[in-house]
Protein backbone atom coordinates (compact mmCIF):
# COMPACT_ATOMS: atom_id res chain seq x y z
CA UNK A 1 0.00 0.00 0.00
CA UNK A 2 0.97 3.45 -1.27
CA UNK A 3 1.19 6.16 2.17
CA UNK A 4 0.78 9.81 1.67
CA UNK A 5 4.18 11.60 1.42
CA UNK A 6 3.16 13.56 3.72
CA UNK A 7 2.58 10.92 6.08
CA UNK A 8 6.21 9.36 5.95
CA UNK A 9 8.27 9.14 9.34
CA UNK A 10 11.26 10.74 9.58
CA UNK A 11 11.89 9.53 12.67
CA UNK A 12 10.34 6.33 13.93
CA UNK A 13 10.75 4.93 17.33
CA UNK A 14 9.27 1.21 16.97
CA UNK A 15 8.58 -0.48 20.34
CA UNK A 16 11.79 0.41 22.15
CA UNK A 17 12.05 -0.99 25.68
CA UNK A 18 15.61 -0.23 27.61
CA UNK A 19 16.46 -2.14 30.71
CA UNK A 20 18.48 -0.66 33.45
CA UNK A 21 19.20 -3.81 36.05
CA UNK A 22 15.78 -5.02 36.22
CA UNK A 23 13.24 -2.14 35.32
CA UNK A 24 12.27 -1.23 32.09
CA UNK A 25 12.87 2.58 31.99
CA UNK A 26 11.19 2.34 28.62
CA UNK A 27 8.95 0.16 27.90
CA UNK A 28 7.14 -0.56 24.85
CA UNK A 29 7.39 2.68 22.96
CA UNK A 30 6.42 3.81 19.63
CA UNK A 31 6.53 7.49 17.86
CA UNK A 32 6.34 8.52 14.59
CA UNK A 33 7.77 11.86 13.54
CA UNK A 34 6.50 14.00 10.75
CA UNK A 35 8.26 16.44 8.38
CA UNK A 36 7.95 19.65 9.52
CA UNK A 37 6.49 18.97 12.84
CA UNK A 38 7.58 19.66 16.41
CA UNK A 39 6.33 16.58 18.53
CA UNK A 40 7.49 17.29 22.40
CA UNK A 41 7.90 14.32 24.34
CA UNK A 42 6.04 15.67 27.76
CA UNK A 43 6.01 13.87 30.87
CA UNK A 44 7.12 13.97 34.93
CA UNK A 45 10.53 13.71 35.50
CA UNK A 46 12.42 9.94 35.66
CA UNK A 47 9.81 8.94 33.06
CA UNK A 48 12.05 7.90 31.04
CA UNK A 49 12.18 10.82 28.38
CA UNK A 50 15.81 11.60 28.42
CA UNK A 51 17.00 8.22 27.86
CA UNK A 52 14.39 7.71 24.96
CA UNK A 53 15.60 10.97 23.31
CA UNK A 54 19.63 9.34 23.75
CA UNK A 55 18.36 5.94 21.90
CA UNK A 56 16.73 8.06 19.39
CA UNK A 57 19.86 9.88 18.79
CA UNK A 58 22.07 6.61 19.15
CA UNK A 59 24.17 7.66 22.10
CA UNK A 60 22.52 5.03 23.87
CA UNK A 61 21.22 1.28 22.23
CA UNK A 62 17.86 0.12 23.13
CA UNK A 63 17.34 -3.68 24.84
CA UNK A 64 14.74 -4.01 21.93
CA UNK A 65 12.76 -2.83 19.49
CA UNK A 66 13.94 -0.40 16.20
CA UNK A 67 14.77 3.23 15.64
CA UNK A 68 14.09 4.20 11.91
CA UNK A 69 15.21 7.29 10.04
CA UNK A 70 13.68 7.93 6.43
CA UNK A 71 12.84 4.43 6.21
CA UNK A 72 16.07 3.26 7.50
CA UNK A 73 16.79 1.14 10.12
CA UNK A 74 19.38 3.10 11.90
CA UNK A 75 19.34 0.60 15.16
CA UNK A 76 17.98 -2.97 15.59
CA UNK A 77 18.36 -6.28 13.73
CA UNK A 78 21.52 -6.66 14.63
CA UNK A 79 23.35 -3.07 13.89
CA UNK A 80 23.72 -0.22 15.45
CA UNK A 81 24.49 3.20 13.30
CA UNK A 82 26.50 5.89 15.43
CA UNK A 83 25.11 9.39 16.42
CA UNK A 84 26.94 11.02 13.58
CA UNK A 85 26.27 9.00 10.64
CA UNK A 86 22.50 9.58 11.63
CA UNK A 87 21.82 13.04 10.08
CA UNK A 88 20.49 14.08 13.14
CA UNK A 89 21.30 17.70 14.96
CA UNK A 90 21.45 17.38 18.89
CA UNK A 91 20.54 20.16 21.15
CA UNK A 92 20.58 19.23 25.29
CA UNK A 93 20.32 21.45 28.24
CA UNK A 94 23.85 21.70 28.33
CA UNK A 95 24.50 23.73 24.99
CA UNK A 96 28.44 24.36 25.60
CA UNK A 97 29.82 26.38 22.69
CA UNK A 98 33.04 26.24 22.05
CA UNK A 99 34.81 28.70 23.94
CA UNK A 100 38.00 29.83 21.99
CA UNK A 101 35.82 30.02 18.89
CA UNK A 102 34.19 33.03 17.43
CA UNK A 103 30.48 32.53 16.86
CA UNK A 104 30.77 32.05 13.31
CA UNK A 105 33.09 29.54 13.71
CA UNK A 106 30.86 27.90 16.02
CA UNK A 107 28.28 27.81 13.54
CA UNK A 108 30.60 26.77 10.69
CA UNK A 109 32.10 24.11 12.87
CA UNK A 110 29.99 21.01 11.08
CA UNK A 111 30.60 22.13 7.99
CA UNK A 112 33.84 22.95 7.12
CA UNK A 113 34.51 21.00 4.15
CA UNK A 114 31.00 23.11 2.80
CA UNK A 115 31.94 25.55 -0.13
CA UNK A 116 29.21 27.36 1.09
CA UNK A 117 29.58 27.60 4.82
CA UNK A 118 30.29 31.30 5.03
CA UNK A 119 26.97 31.87 3.06
CA UNK A 120 25.45 29.15 5.01
CA UNK A 121 26.95 30.46 8.36
CA UNK A 122 25.40 34.21 7.57
CA UNK A 123 22.04 32.71 6.80
CA UNK A 124 22.07 31.06 9.99
CA UNK A 125 23.12 34.07 12.04
CA UNK A 126 20.57 36.46 10.46
CA UNK A 127 17.83 33.97 11.79
CA UNK A 128 18.37 33.45 15.15
CA UNK A 129 18.91 37.98 14.85
CA UNK A 130 22.82 37.66 15.26
CA UNK A 131 24.37 38.67 12.32
CA UNK A 132 26.82 41.20 13.51
CA UNK A 133 27.58 38.69 16.26
CA UNK A 134 30.10 36.58 14.13
CA UNK A 135 33.17 37.93 15.39
CA UNK A 136 32.63 37.60 18.58
CA UNK A 137 33.30 35.09 21.31
CA UNK A 138 30.83 33.27 23.67
CA UNK A 139 32.06 34.43 27.02
CA UNK A 140 30.63 37.83 25.54
CA UNK A 141 27.32 36.83 24.88
CA UNK A 142 24.09 36.36 27.12
CA UNK A 143 22.83 32.95 27.72
CA UNK A 144 20.25 33.35 25.55
CA UNK A 145 21.79 34.71 22.69
CA UNK A 146 24.64 31.40 23.17
CA UNK A 147 21.42 29.25 23.57
CA UNK A 148 20.11 31.21 19.38
CA UNK A 149 24.35 30.28 18.72
CA UNK A 150 24.01 26.87 19.95
CA UNK A 151 20.79 26.06 17.99
CA UNK A 152 22.26 27.75 14.19
CA UNK A 153 25.34 25.04 14.98
CA UNK A 154 23.10 21.97 15.18
CA UNK A 155 21.29 23.57 12.27
CA UNK A 156 23.87 23.92 9.96
CA UNK A 157 24.24 20.93 8.64
CA UNK A 158 20.76 20.45 7.53
CA UNK A 159 19.98 17.42 9.85
CA UNK A 160 16.65 16.02 8.59
CA UNK A 161 15.54 15.62 12.48
CA UNK A 162 16.58 17.97 15.69
CA UNK A 163 16.51 16.07 18.40
CA UNK A 164 16.09 18.72 22.12
CA UNK A 165 16.57 17.96 25.49
CA UNK A 166 15.42 20.56 28.00
CA UNK A 167 16.63 23.00 25.44
CA UNK A 168 15.21 26.06 27.52
CA UNK A 169 15.66 25.18 30.96
CA UNK A 170 18.88 26.56 32.04
CA UNK A 171 17.22 30.02 30.72
CA UNK A 172 15.44 31.88 33.26
CA UNK A 173 11.99 33.27 32.87
CA UNK A 174 12.48 36.54 31.12
CA UNK A 175 14.44 35.55 28.14
CA UNK A 176 12.76 31.98 28.22
CA UNK A 177 9.64 32.98 25.89
CA UNK A 178 11.64 35.00 23.55
CA UNK A 179 14.18 32.00 23.08
CA UNK A 180 11.21 29.74 22.55
CA UNK A 181 10.08 31.56 19.96
CA UNK A 182 12.65 32.49 17.85
CA UNK A 183 14.11 28.75 18.34
CA UNK A 184 10.18 27.79 16.90
CA UNK A 185 10.42 30.10 13.96
CA UNK A 186 13.74 28.72 12.81
CA UNK A 187 12.72 25.38 12.82
CA UNK A 188 9.86 25.60 11.07
CA UNK A 189 11.64 27.69 8.20
CA UNK A 190 14.47 25.10 7.80
CA UNK A 191 11.25 22.23 7.68
CA UNK A 192 13.64 20.27 10.80
CA UNK A 193 11.52 17.68 12.30
CA UNK A 194 11.35 18.01 15.99
CA UNK A 195 11.29 15.53 19.04
CA UNK A 196 12.15 17.78 21.81
CA UNK A 197 11.83 16.35 25.45
CA UNK A 198 10.29 18.65 28.02
CA UNK A 199 8.55 18.21 31.61
CA UNK A 200 6.52 21.57 31.35
CA UNK A 201 3.06 21.33 29.88
CA UNK A 202 3.14 24.57 28.78
CA UNK A 203 6.26 24.84 27.00
CA UNK A 204 4.91 21.56 25.09
CA UNK A 205 1.41 23.28 24.32
CA UNK A 206 3.46 26.25 23.00
CA UNK A 207 5.55 24.78 20.55
CA UNK A 208 4.49 20.92 19.77
CA UNK A 209 2.30 20.29 16.89
CA UNK A 210 2.15 16.77 18.46
CA UNK A 211 2.13 15.93 22.46
CA UNK A 212 3.33 12.28 23.32
CA UNK A 213 2.43 12.20 26.89
CA UNK A 214 4.74 9.97 28.38
CA UNK A 215 4.41 8.20 31.86
CA UNK A 216 6.34 5.10 33.71
CA UNK A 217 8.28 4.90 29.89
CA UNK A 218 5.08 4.54 28.01
CA UNK A 219 2.92 6.51 25.81
CA UNK A 220 -0.33 7.23 27.52
CA UNK A 221 -1.37 9.59 25.33
CA UNK A 222 -0.46 11.51 21.68
CA UNK A 223 -2.38 14.19 19.44
CA UNK A 224 -2.51 17.77 19.24
CA UNK A 225 -2.13 19.75 21.88
CA UNK A 226 -5.48 21.23 21.82
CA UNK A 227 -7.08 17.92 22.19
CA UNK A 228 -4.84 16.33 25.07
CA UNK A 229 -5.34 19.35 27.11
CA UNK A 230 -9.39 19.32 26.57
CA UNK A 231 -9.40 15.20 26.83
CA UNK A 232 -6.54 13.66 28.93
CA UNK A 233 -6.75 10.03 29.17
CA UNK A 234 -7.47 9.83 32.79
CA UNK A 235 -6.73 11.90 35.97
CA UNK A 236 -3.36 11.66 36.45
CA UNK A 237 -2.65 13.70 32.75
CA UNK A 238 -5.27 16.08 33.73
CA UNK A 239 -3.80 17.06 37.30
CA UNK A 240 -0.65 17.31 35.12
CA UNK A 241 -2.00 20.26 33.08
CA UNK A 242 -3.90 21.66 35.63
CA UNK A 243 -1.37 23.93 36.49
CA UNK A 244 -1.40 25.56 33.24
CA UNK A 245 -2.87 29.15 33.32
P1 LIG B 1 13.54 11.79 32.43
O1 LIG B 1 14.41 12.36 31.36
O2 LIG B 1 12.11 11.60 32.02
O3 LIG B 1 13.63 12.58 33.71
P2 LIG B 1 15.43 9.56 32.37
O4 LIG B 1 15.26 8.95 31.03
O5 LIG B 1 16.61 10.43 32.58
O6 LIG B 1 14.08 10.32 32.78
O7 LIG B 1 15.49 8.40 33.46
C1 LIG B 1 14.46 7.47 33.64
C2 LIG B 1 14.85 6.51 34.73
O8 LIG B 1 15.93 5.71 34.29
C3 LIG B 1 15.31 7.18 36.02
O9 LIG B 1 14.77 6.47 37.10
C4 LIG B 1 16.80 7.07 35.95
O10 LIG B 1 17.35 7.05 37.23
C5 LIG B 1 17.00 5.77 35.23
N1 LIG B 1 18.26 5.74 34.48
C6 LIG B 1 18.62 6.57 33.47
N2 LIG B 1 19.83 6.26 33.00
C7 LIG B 1 20.27 5.21 33.72
C8 LIG B 1 21.48 4.43 33.73
N3 LIG B 1 22.47 4.67 32.86
N4 LIG B 1 21.56 3.42 34.62
C9 LIG B 1 20.56 3.15 35.48
N5 LIG B 1 19.40 3.85 35.53
C10 LIG B 1 19.26 4.86 34.69
MG1 LIG C 1 15.60 14.12 31.36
Amino acid sequence: MTQDANDTAILELCDITRRFGSRNVVDGLSIRLLAGQVTCLLGPSGCGKSTTLRIAAGVDQQTSGRVLINGETVSGDGHHLPPESRGIGLMFQDFALFPHLTVAKNVGFGISRDPNRDVRVRELLGKVGLEDFGDKYPHQLSGGEQQRVALARALAPRPAVMLMDEPFSGLDNRLRDTVRDATLELLKSEGTAVLMVTHEPEEAMRMADQIALMRDGRIVQSGAPYNIYNSPVDRRAAAFFSDIN
